[in-house]
This record gives C-alpha cells, sequence and structure tokens, in this order.
C-alpha cells in the first residue's frame, strides 16, 4: 500500500502560497523591498506612515493594504511585521482588519503569522519549521526578542526534541 500522504500543516500550507508567488521567500532573508515585492506579488500595497501600530492589515475601506509606522526598522522588524500581516492577509481572510499584537500573541492564527514573518528573516528551506514560544516587548522600544523552538533535525516528531533560542531584532530605525 503506498505510504499515506500527509496533509500540510496550516503553515507549509502559507509557505508553499507565498513561495508560489516570490521563490525568495524562505530561501533567503528578505530585505524590506523584497517585503514589499511580495505583498505586491498578492495584490497588497504596503504604504509607510506615521502610526502609532507598528502595523495594520487593513481590509475595510478601498483596497486592501499594510500599513506599516515609518518609525520601524526596515532591516528586520518591519520586514517581519509586512510578512505576518500579508500571512493572514493569504491565511485567515475574512472582513476584519488585522493589528500587529493583537488581539494577543497566542492565539492560533498569530502563531501561524509569526512562524511566517520569522522566517522571512531566518529562512528554513524546506522545513521543518519553529514555532514562535514568545515575542518581547512588544510596547517598548530597543529590542524585541523571539523565543523559537526549533525541531533538532530529524526528530520532529519525538516530544522534546526542540531547542530552544532567542532572537533579536532593533524595533525602530
Ligand atoms: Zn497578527
Amino acid at each position: 500500500m503506498p505510504l499515506q500522504q500527509r496533509t500540510p500543516t496550516p503553515v507549509e500550507a502559507l509557505v508553499t502560497r507565498l513561495q508560489r508567488k516570490y521563490r525568495v521567500f524562505n530561501r533567503e532573508r528578505l530585505t524590506w523591498e523584497d517585503a514589499v515585492t511580495l505583498a505586491a506579488a498578492h495584490g497588497i500595497q504596503v504604504e509607510l506612515r506615521r502610526a502609532q501600530r507598528d502595523a495594520i492589515l487593513s481590509v475595510g475601506f478601498g483596497p486592501t493594504r499594510i500599513l506599516v509606522s515609518d518609525r520601524l526598522s526596515r532591516s528586520g522588524w518591519a520586514v517581519f511585521s509586512v510578512v505576518h500581516e500579508l500571512a493572514h492577509y493569504v491565511g485567515h481572510p475574512g472582513p476584519r482588519d488585522y493589528y500587529l499584537c493583537s488581539p494577543g500573541w497566542h492565539h492560533k492564527t498569530e502563531s501561524q503569522a509569526n512562524v511566517v514573518g520569522l522566517l522571512a528573516l531566518w529562512p528554513r528551506p524546506g522545513g521543518p519549521y519553529p514555532k514562535v514560544l514568545k515575542i518581547e516587548p512588544p510596547a517598548e522600544d530597543g529590542l524585541i526578542s523571539f523565543v523559537v523552538a526549533y525541531p533538532v533535525a530529524g526528530h520532529v516528531e519525538i516530544a522534546g526534541a526542540w531547542t530552544t533560542r532567542t532572537l533579536m531584532l532593533q524595533r525602530y530605525r
């Protein structure tokens, strides 16, 4: 009997869909220009503007856009933010806007968007993909730290075969 094809996880499905539009995703670390191009490949315009929120996926009025605070560091956190919001657009369609860091980092949809955003900066071509355990501090100046669990190669299914790393990004320019 042939081996059963495993159903892709939501994150695997998202990665495939983004990569189909822009091959660089999850192969190389994306630049700001890459992130804007990736969004454009999905028909989404990215707008930098003076704003309180770091990023918003705006679906309410006019064409769907990703609004990004112009204070953000474009070498990292802004890239994460664009790709995080794009993951919502692709994977979690609906009538509501998404605000970065809201409603909470630990909801299922947030977790998926966080992993996809992480892969934009720290690619894992072919997976297996990490889990983002924590992102902090979302509301302060300075560095944002990501606590990330990576599966140990070849042992994805074994409980406990994960190694935890902390990755840092500068929040503002
Ligand atoms: Zn989100």
